[in-house]
């Protein structure tokens, strides 16, 4: 299996891929529903975007399946289209996929807080993964070839997620929480500390600790830092392209390419050893990133 060899590899920096969210609103993609419905209403679409992402020297690439669990696809009445999203989700991927390089499965939160904030509880977050993650993993060789359950801010959530990808798959796992820099320090948006979020992932046995989003490539320095102090596990970074700014009401990612290979190539030489981009990250930053690696070798 690939991706475990690239992990034992010392010298191998494994490049993902950047936001797939931001190529389909560049392509004309209104936000409003989430983006994973177009594995259906427009695949080619989507797959010139994963394909984008491929050519720019990504060696894997995660399916446009952030938000089609069955509670998050339920927030906007589209939980029938579970099944048809997620199927179509792996074919279009599929379709696209050089030889060599790898598929990985895209996990996120479901959108439903823990109690008192929303309905959000263990169980019911752990069945709401499962449809899901039954149909990615497909028939073994025929789905994802790995797992990144990513954007999470409630290590509860987390943990139902991982429960629910174990449960069905022995493929190696990512998992990403976003983690933010407060008074007290790095902590995720539901109070859990950098500290706790490691643990618990230490616990559960991840192949891969990693964090994605927030807060911009600079702070992300920071936070890899501490939390190469906190564990010796592999560590994943798909930082935002920096802060974000509104522009005519539209969220905006201003930072110069240059400075956020700067900030990745740090990251990397701080033993990162996945990394990629978030929101505001394109095909242009992944292969500038791609540029910057092979140079080192
Ligand atoms: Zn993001």
């Amino acid at each position: 299996m690939s991706f475990l060899k690239w992990l034992k590899d010392s010298g191998k920096t494994i490049l993902g891929d950047g936001s797939n969210g931001t190529e389909l609103i560049d392509r004309g993609f209104i936000s409003g529903k989430p983006p994973d419905i177009l594995n259906i209403q427009n695949p080619e679409m989507v797959k010139s975007v994963l394909k984008s992402f491929y050519l720019a020297g990504s060696d894997m690439v995660q399916t446009i399946t952030l938000n089609a669990s069955f509670l998050h696809l339920k927030k906007h009445n589209l939980e029938s289209k579970l099944e048809e999203i997620n199927k179509q989700a792996l074919k279009n991927i599929k379709e696209v996929c050089p030889k060599g390089k790898l598929v990985v499965g895209e996990i996120g939160p479901s959108g439903e807080f823990r109690n008192p904030f929303g309905l959000g509880a263990f169980e019911k977050w752990k069945s709401s993964f499962l449809n899901q993650i039954e149909i990615l993993e497909g028939n073994k060789e025929e789905g994802v070839d790995l797992w990144h359950a990513m954007g999470f801010i409630d290590i509860e959530e987390m943990h139902a997620a991982l429960a629910a990808i174990k449960e069905v798959s022995s493929k190696p796992i990512i998992a990403s929480f976003i983690i933010n820099k407060g008074k007290k320090g790095f902590y995720t948006l539901m109070g859990n500390s950098l500290e706790l979020c490691i643990q618990m992932l230490e616990k559960e046995e991840v192949d891969v600790i990693g964090f994605n989003c927030d807060p911009g490539t600079t702070l992300f320095i920071d936070l890899v830092r501490e939390a190469k102090g906190l564990t010796d596990y592999p560590i994943s970074v798909k930082p935002n392209a920096g802060k974000p700014t509104l522009e005519n009401f539209k969220t905006v990612y201003n930072q110069p390419i240059e400075e956020y290979v700067r900030d990745i190539s740090a990251m990397i030489e701080l033993g990162v050893k996945i990394v990629g981009g978030c929101c505001g990250t394109s095909p242009e930053h992944i292969q500038s990133v791609r540029k910057w690696i092979d140079s080192q070798s």
